[in-house]
């Protein structure tokens, strides 16, 4: 199964490192047991930008959607009015251009999400999207999971290499070719349900199940759904598809293992206020009773990041991540920050909690992370020297 595969090396990052800028390749860490890591490859001076990069996947926190009004495709402040480029079905999502619109709703994830057109709550897209909405039980991923599964079907419906689903080989095949297409590939790593850390254990199964099955009935009722999803028949099997339990689960391991929380501060924000749904659809319920926006209101959201994930975490850290709005088009990118001088060679890392706090609370903050801090500081504190 796809599940199974190798992940893919450290080679495999040398064209997204040299698109950042050459400053860092991607390695094996010599102190987390092999597991993946960032290093340098030219030295950089303290208060540096190493590299910056943007998102595999990105998306804005429901409850910030009010108040800090951002395109859908790539998450850069909308400054214009709400007349903006926006998706025609109506449903409230607002593009820099028409250019994010369109890789968006006709190439994207949006053309199998959007519920414009839906008039009822019971409809399985309706649904699917209120689940989103109230998923407190789910680390609030099952947005970023439907998404993820939207931008896969999209693009294997784009291939619309059908011929290729047919044997189970194939169909791996398949799987594999759209997570390569959706830059999700990289980050598969094992299911949620054998993780030890805070999204794992009890309750995975069934919720990831649960997930599974919403987003599939979503996916598939669509008006001419079959048209809509040929060429990613393969994605959609229960059993061996990114829509089916253990795909789902894969798909909530990538999140609970790299996900980054996103704020974007910005200070140039207009105070327009963000266009209304209709009041009888379901269509961004999120927007359609917003108060006017603040001034200088701050974007969040949660985002994968192919290389800032592969950092590992450390109590005293070299680098710093922070989020930048790099304008229409472009969008959210990280940028990861020198804490300090950095040599050629030198481990890149970033703290993954706050690292000002003492040691027990620090454990406790990583354990969610499901590892046990080993770091020069760590240990100090341990060891009590
Ligand atoms: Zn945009
Ligand atoms: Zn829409
Ligand atoms: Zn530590």
């Amino acid at each position: 199964m796809w599940w199974d595969d190798p992940p893919p090396d450290a080679a495999s990052f040398d064209a997204l490192c040299a698109k950042s800028g050459g400053r860092v390749r991607a390695g094996e860490s010599a102190t987390t047991g092999g597991g993946r890591a960032l290093f340098a490859t030219a030295p950089v001076a303290k208060g540096e930008i190493v590299f910056r990069e943007s998102p595999s996947l990105i998306l804005q926190d429901p409850a910030n959607r009010p108040l800090a009004r951002a395109c859908a495709r790539c998450h850069s402040m909308l400054r214009g009015a709400p007349s903006e480029t926006a998706c025609a079905q109506g449903c409230g999502e607002g593009y820099c251009d028409e250019r994010c619109r369109v890789a968006h709703v006709e190439q994207g994830s949006h053309g199998l999400l959007c519920v414009g057109p839906i008039d009822s709550w019971e409809h399985p897209l309706a649904a699917l999207k209120l689940a989103c909405a109230r998923d407190d039980d789910g680390d609030g991923h099952l947005a970023l999971i439907a998404e993820m599964c939207a931008w896969c079907i999209a693009s294997a419906a784009r291939r619309g290499d059908a011929s290729s689903s047919s044997s189970s080989s194939g169909a791996s095949t398949a799987v594999a070719a759209a997570l390569d297409d959706a830059n999700l590939r990289t980050y598969v790593a094992g299911a949620v349900w054998d993780w030890t850390g805070a999204s794992g254990g009890d309750g995975a199964r069934a919720r990831c199940e649960a997930h599974a099955r919403m987003i599939r009935e979503a996916m598939a009722s669509h008006e001419g759904s079959s048209e809509k999803l040929r060429g990613a028949e393969a994605l959609m099997d229960p059993a061996s598809g990114v829509v089916g339990a253990r795909g789902v689960a894969e798909l909530a391991g990538v999140l609970a293992r790299n996900s980054l929380a996103v704020a974007v501060e910005s200070s140039s924000a207009s105070a327009s206020a963000p266009a209304s749904a209709p009041a009888s659809a379901p269509g961004d319920a999120s927007t359609s009773n917003a108060s006017p926006r603040k001034l200088g209101a701050r974007y969040e959201g949660v985002a994968l990041f192919p290389l800032t994930c592969l950092m590992n975490h450390s109590c005293e850290p070299n680098a710093e991540v922070r989020f930048e709005d790099a304008g229409p088009g472009a969008g959210v990118v990280a940028a990861v920050h020198a804490l300090r001088e950095i040599r050629v060679g030198e481990e890149l890392r970033h703290s993954y909690v706050d690292e000002t706090r003492p040691v027990f609370l620090r454990a406790a903050d990583l354990a969610a992370f499901g590892f046990r801090c080993d770091c020069g500081r760590c240990a100090r504190a341990r060891g009590g020297s």
